[in-house]
């Protein structure tokens, strides 16, 4: 057998004999041709099969394997422009390695999004799940590289956590050898210890919220990236989220073009995100919902509805903030300037997906966290550990939470969540 390659090294082998391992994905016949199309996880090649080359038997065997039957096809690579790969195959052998059954559950026609979702584990294999699963490997990969570059170091977050740390309402509770244990909302105070110690750093990891909310942007499992500066306050914090993000969109632009191609992105919005993004404040936000007809009050958290009125307002990421300190963590540092508001920040991606990334500047001082708690009503002992970064050389610091998701589905212009992950949990979904 030749030697084995994959369809996104193609290029490198025109006029040779190779080898490729993959599915079935689909098949057209006339007369002693085949055209299989062969996928192989990096891409999909048309193989053509000409019955007086590999003989009868072959032929009739591939004339009647199932689609998604596994199999290993060799032949020659040869260019051709009317190929969207530009290279097909000119088989001269195959194999079947295991046949698939002919009730392959996911067909052409139309299924609902239970269906698809219930079956998972082979949607995966079509090619738009893939283009979004390669979007978001590319988003991972560009939030690692960037902060990698600018000097943050990767440390990663307990997931089993001893205490909320913001409550204990939406945390998904488990038994710790006899106590309770809970899996983590965020791994962000973890990250204010390791930036005392490093400086600037930055934990990925998965993220457990019991939200009893079934809307179009949570998920009870999602993947977060939080970063934590020391000696940067929320103008830094803010600078920070705008390069990150920027650094993202390029690299998916320049990277994924294909992908989103595929998931039929209009990727002008995208190339429009530029710097600087604008900034709004939360008292200006709010005149500009009443203006647009909404009914919100001062002092109110923005729902979707909110978000989404004022994320289509703008091409780029808007940062609103400074928001009532009473809708936001007790973590977060009062306003010098006006006490009734908090240094925090939400991130509104534009064309109307909401918010991406919440972030704040922390609050630094001892006697002012110790009654944030107490306010908050938040058991003092279990934060013992968290005061001491104040007792113990306190700077100003500030981090945001970028959700990977989120992310996705704004990039990719998707209108829900659940496909932006390989195995969603939501509300009502644990399986498969
Ligand atoms: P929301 O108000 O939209 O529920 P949040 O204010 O609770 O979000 P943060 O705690 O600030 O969100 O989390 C930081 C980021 O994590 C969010 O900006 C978002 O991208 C992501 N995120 C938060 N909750 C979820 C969720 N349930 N599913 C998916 N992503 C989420």
């Amino acid at each position: 057998m030749s030697s084995w390659t994959y369809v996104s090294a193609i290029r490198e082998h025109v006029g040779q004999e190779v080898t490729l391992k993959g599915w079935l994905a689909n098949r057209r016949s006339s007369g002693k041709l085949h055209f299989l199309q062969v996928r192989d996880g990096t891409g999909t090649i048309q193989c053509v099969m000409e019955k007086k080359i590999v003989g009868d038997e072959p032929f009739d065997a591939a004339g009647a394997l199932p689609l998604e039957s596994s199999l290993a096809v060799s032949g020659t690579v040869r260019e051709d422009p009317r190929s969207p790969i530009g290279f097909e195959l000119a088989v001269t052998a195959f194999s079947v390695v295991a046949p698939a059954g002919l009730d392959y559950p996911i067909q052409k026609k139309e299924a609902g999004t239970d269906f698809l979702m219930d079956h998972r584990h082979l949607w995966l294999r079509s090619r738009r799940q893939q283009a979004i699963l390669a979007v978001r490997a590319e988003i991972i990969r560009a939030i690692r590289d960037h902060l990698d570059s600018q000097g943050f170091t990767l440390i990663d977050a307990p997931i089993l956590t001893p205490a909320a740390c913001e409550g204990t309402s939406t945390l998904f509770e488990t038994d710790y050898f006899g106590d309770k244990a809970y899996l983590t909302q965020s791994g962000q105070l973890y990250m204010e210890a390791a930036a005392m110690a490093f400086g600037r750093v930055y934990c990925f990891g998965p993220t457990f919220r019991a939200e009893k909310s079934k809307t179009r942007r949570h998920l009870t499992e999602f993947w977060m990236v939080e970063p934590e500066m020391a000696f940067v306050d929320l103008d830094g914090d803010m600078a920070i989220i705008e390069d990150l993000l920027v650094a993202v969109v390029a690299r998916v632009l320049d990277r994924r073009r294909e992908e989103l191609k595929v998931v039929e992105r209009d990727v002008s919005k995208l190339e429009a995100v530029r710097k600087p993004f604008p900034r709004m404040r939360y008292d200006e936000a709010i005149e500009v919902l009443k203006r647009a007809g909404a009914s919100v009050e001062w002092g109110a958290d923005f729902g979707g509805d909110e978000e989404t009125i004022l994320s289509r307002q703008h091409d780029s990421p808007l940062l609103v903030h400074r928001y009532p300190a009473d809708v936001k963590a007790f973590y977060m540092k009062r306003d010098p300037q006006d006490p009734r508001l908090a240094l925090a920040v939400d991130v509104l991606a534009p064309e109307g997906y909401g918010e991406i990334v919440g972030g704040s500047q922390r609050e630094d001082d001892l006697a002012v966290l110790e009654a944030s708690l107490e306010r908050h009503k938040l058991p003092r002992e279990a934060f013992e550990w968290y005061l001491d970064l104040r007792r113990y050389g306190t700077v100003t610091h500030s981090g945001f939470g970028i959700g990977i998701e989120r992310t996705v589905a704004w990039i990719c212009g998707l209108p829900h969540i659940r496909e932006t992950i390989p195995f969603p949990r939501l509300m009502s979904r644990l399986s498969p």
